[in-house]
């Protein structure tokens, strides 16, 4: 059967999601980033922010609509009245004549079909009354979403009012990922963030009273070698005045070209070794003992991806994964900076369980630093990261 929903020109999608939202269905209500400016980030460098018109939205939602109607038309054939089975989403997938927007809805309707992330980079930038009613009219379109999320700044939260949030809430949205980065006012003066402790704090804090689960981003590594105490330290007592649901880590990469490539080039911004960085974590999962907030490591630029759990009532099994890279050998934490950073390993402890699978990668460990300046594991680190932005 050929798929029938309209072959119009396919949905606008904007570049990232977090990546807790990878079985969210994306919604772009504007494109890039009004700020722009964060040293390290190269998302949307050359690109100008805009607001799409809220007519354009809406008719991606009702594209969509469409797109689901035609999938669930062919899972019926096969008798599939509930879920869309690995088999049909696999048939459109493969499918030359299903549209774009028909894949993504087949893949979206497999995995549940009940999350959606609203993109770009600061969509509360809108006015808060367009994003309600496109809100409502996507929870309308679409009964089964329990769970709509995007990124905002705090800044932007600080200039909503709490009525406003609370229409968003209102209106659908669940959940709000913020870029906090750091807590520390000289990195984040440091990067531009744009935006202080105190914003951080404040926007933070509304989101929170209006009903909001809010998910801070903080960047391990960020602050450098200058102020990687107070970016620990300082990161930690913003969060915990926060108090967000959940805190997850991404580690900081300097992208080629990037303002922060510059800096470094300069001598400006001098980055951390992995060691030095998970002892960075460490520190600030100390300073986080009390803080009412989950954990989490699932980015895949982080070297150490099991850091998961409460803060306060985890706090020692967070720290063990963290103790264990460093109290290895420096042989051994070479050889596991190599097997992951090539792709060779996603777990320390799965990699510690098997001590002769450990030997090819102390050999390649010992192999970089030779031919190199030594600080070859870390060149690797980098050359990981660049592979997978
Ligand atoms: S606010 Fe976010 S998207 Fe915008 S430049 Fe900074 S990190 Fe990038």
């Amino acid at each position: 059967m050929t798929l029938q929903s309209s072959k119009a020109t396919a949905c606008e999608v904007g570049p990232i999601r977090p990546p807790s939202e990878a079985t969210s269905l994306l919604i772009r209500v504007s494109r890039n980033c009004p700020w722009n400016k964060c040293v390290f980030c190269p998302v949307y460098k050359g690109e100008k922010f805009s607001k799409r018109t809220e007519e354009a939205v809406m008719a991606d939602i009702d594209r969509l609509a469409q797109a689901a109607t035609a999938v669930r038309g062919r899972a019926a054939l096969t008798g599939e009245l509930g879920a869309i089975s690995v088999e049909t989403c696999l048939s459109i997938l493969r499918d030359p004549a299903a549209t774009e927007d028909e894949k993504r809805v087949a893949l979206w309707l497999h995995r549940g079909g009940a999350h959606v992330f609203i993109q770009d980079a600061d969509s509360l930038a809108l006015p808060a009354e367009r994003v309600a009613r496109i809100l409502t009219h996507l929870c309308q379109t679409f009964p089964s979403v329990n769970r709509v999320t995007t990124y905002a700044r705090s800044r932007t939260l600080v200039a909503k009012s709490i009525d406003q949030l609370k229409t968003l809430r209102s209106a659908g949205l669940t959940r709000i990922h913020i870029g906090v980065e750091s807590g520390s006012k000289d990195v984040l003066a440091l990067i531009q963030k744009g935006a202080t402790p105190e914003h951080h704090v404040e926007g933070c804090r509304r989101a929170i009273e209006a009903g909001f689960e809010v998910c801070c981003y903080v960047m391990p590594g960020l602050g450098g070698r200058q102020f990687t105490h107070a970016h620990a330290d300082e990161t930690a007592t913003v969060l915990k005045a926060i108090g967000p649901k959940h805190i997850r880590l991404r580690t900081m990469w300097i992208v080629p070209g990037s303002p922060l490539d510059d800096m470094h080039r300069a001598g400006a911004f001098q980055l951390l070794e992995e060691d030095d960085v998970v002892a960075e974590i460490m520190r600030m999962l100390d300073g986080l003992v009390g803080a009412d907030s989950q954990i989490v490591s699932d980015h895949d630029f982080n070297l150490l991806m099991e850091i998961e759990g409460h803060a306060t009532d985890d706090a020692a099994l967070l720290k063990q994964t963290c103790e264990a890279f460093l109290a290895l050998s420096p042989e051994k934490r070479d050889a596991f900076i190599v097997a992951r950073r090539t792709g060779h390993a996603r777990s320390l402890n799965a990699f510690l369980k098997d001590p002769t699978a450990i030997q090819p990668f102390i050999a390649e460990a010992d192999r970089l630093k030779k031919i190199g300046s030594g600080s070859l594991v870390k060149g690797l680190t980098m050359d990981f990261i660049h592979r997978s932005i």
